[in-house]
């Protein structure tokens, strides 16, 4: 008898190369360098559940980045999916201007309410850079409004993000994303950074901070005629690579802004909705802004929303018969219903999980972990705020984010180092043996990847741009 001859089974075509190839043809992804999309392909994901993605192969990643800090209580979270099918059948969106909603109603109430209404009202718009724009404007206009129209500058934190927008650019010190555009941007005064990292020897975190309140004094001692505001990310610089800075940092600012008759803009797109650990993150320093953005978190990483609070006094200044000193901005998807929506079941879901407690063991747990198993390796400055764990890899060699991506995808992570800043930021839900599988996998990635070459590595957001 012949015997008889074993075909080696053909494996299934990858869907996700199909997909893969057909968006390289159509799509033009953000941030990242199209040349390196052969080396470094977009993950196709099919569907999402919890903290986990799933690739249309079947592979699974646990979304380490919170699909870029965007998504707090998982994918797919049953009780805000029934949340958006029921407002479905209702009301998608309408016009806010001469129209309102229960949604854009409710959400203003509640988020004015978890300032204890020190922040009465609220403007909506649909992403981070937008809500910026806005609250450059409306501190603009409130001080034209005052009689004091020469205020028209701004100050902002050297390495600090807000947004890519020419307005929100202005003020972002990123060099990536800003040099490019450089001649199309007005000129921000840009003050010291409290970066923690940046402290000299014997020197704690609130010394830094003092210093670098010190600079901003001088600057508003000399110019705060012509200054309308001064923008800062409470807690933490997040897009520059998880700088993490003493609350003290806050108070002077706060204190500097009052005693200069200068606008506080809190951008807590990132930091805001728990991510710190407290729902806002300006409340660990015990104070309230003028002007508070928030976007990314707020809609529970579901649909795009922006709203920038501020106090009742300066919407006051506006309500006039004369059009001019109203504020004049509007976007066609203001106040959209679903998204609003989205963001009081995401609020929901802070009061009945408790979540700001529970997440506060979650990132101890998580730091914990990483402290023990990062132990002799090459890194530097472990860093934690809330639901924010970093470090810094020494020496981390050329394309290290990107390689640090590409192993991290093999191990069953989504993860976007920032340069040579290696950051977990995942959802709330994640559990204790998901934290466990995480820190595993981010070490094994990190010890795959270290290499010890003395190659150059980019400064912060270039490799997020690039991987
Ligand atoms: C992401 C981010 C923005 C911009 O938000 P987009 O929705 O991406 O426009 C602004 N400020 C901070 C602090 C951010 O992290």
């Amino acid at each position: 008898m012949p015997p008889t001859i074993a075909f080696p089974s053909t494996p299934a075509p990858s869907k996700n190369a199909a997909w893969q190839q057909r968006s390289r043809r159509h799509v033009w992804h953000p941030c990242t360098q199209s040349i390196r999309l052969e080396a470094v392909p977009p993950l196709p994901i099919a569907r999402g559940e919890g903290v986990w993605l799933f690739d249309h192969d079947g592979r699974r990643y646990l979304d380490a980045t919170s699909s870029w800090w965007v998504n707090l209580f998982g994918h797919a979270h049953p009780a805000i999916n029934a949340a958006l099918k029921d407002q479905l059948d209702k009301l998608s969106h309408v016009m806010l201007a001469g129209c309102t909603h229960a949604p854009a109603v409710e959400l203003a109430e509640r988020l004015a309410a978890l300032t204890g209404h020190a922040l009465g009202h609220c403007f909506y718009a649909s992403d981070g850079a937008s809500a910026v724009e806005i609250a450059l404007k409306m501190s603009f206009h409130a001080w034209r409004n005052a009689g004091r129209s020469g205020k028209q500058n701004f100050v902002a934190v050297r390495r600090g993000y807000h947004g890519e927008t020419l307005g929100a650019l202005h003020v972002t010190d990123v060099p990536v994303f800003r040099d490019a555009y450089a001649p199309l941007l007005a000129n921000a005064h840009l003050v010291a950074s409290p970066d923690a990292r940046t402290a000299r020897p014997g020197e704690h975190a609130a010394d830094v901070a003092r210093r670098a309140a010190a600079e901003l004094e001088a600057l508003l001692a000399e110019r705060h005629a012509s200054i309308a505001a001064v923008i800062v990310e409470p807690l933490v610089q997040c897009a520059t690579g998880m700088a993490m800075h003493d609350p003290e940092y806050l108070r002077l600012v706060r204190a500097l802004c009052d005693r200069y008759e200068v606008h506080l803009i809190a951008d807590e797109i990132a930091v805001g909705c728990g991510r710190t650990g407290t729902f806002f993150a300006c409340e660990q320093a015990g104070i309230w802004p003028d002007f508070l953005c928030l976007s990314k978190g707020i809609s529970g990483g579901y649909l795009p929303l922006a709203l920038v609070m501020t106090r009742d006094a300066i919407y006051e200044g506006f309500v006039d018969d004369d059009v001019a000193r109203s504020f004049l901005h509007s976007h066609s998807y203001t106040g959209n219903a679903l998204a609003c929506r989205a963001a009081i079941a995401t609020l929901d879901l802070f009061e009945q999980e408790d979540a700001l407690r529970r997440n506060c063991a979650r990132g101890e747990r998580l730091i914990g972990k990483l402290r023990e198993g990062l132990r002799g390796m090459p890194v530097a400055h472990l860093r934690q705020c809330g639901m924010i764990a970093a470090f810094d890899v020494r020496e981390p060699g050329a394309r290290f984010a990107e390689r640090f991506h590409l192993a991290a995808r093999a191990n069953g992570l989504l993860m976007r180092p920032i340069g040579a800043t290696v950051y977990l930021m995942p959802p709330y839900v994640i559990g204790d043996d998901e934290i466990d599988l995480l820190v595993d996998a981010t070490l094994a990635t990190l010890q795959a990847v270290a290499a010890p070459s003395h190659a150059d590595h980019a400064e912060g957001g270039r490799d997020a741009a690039l991987a």
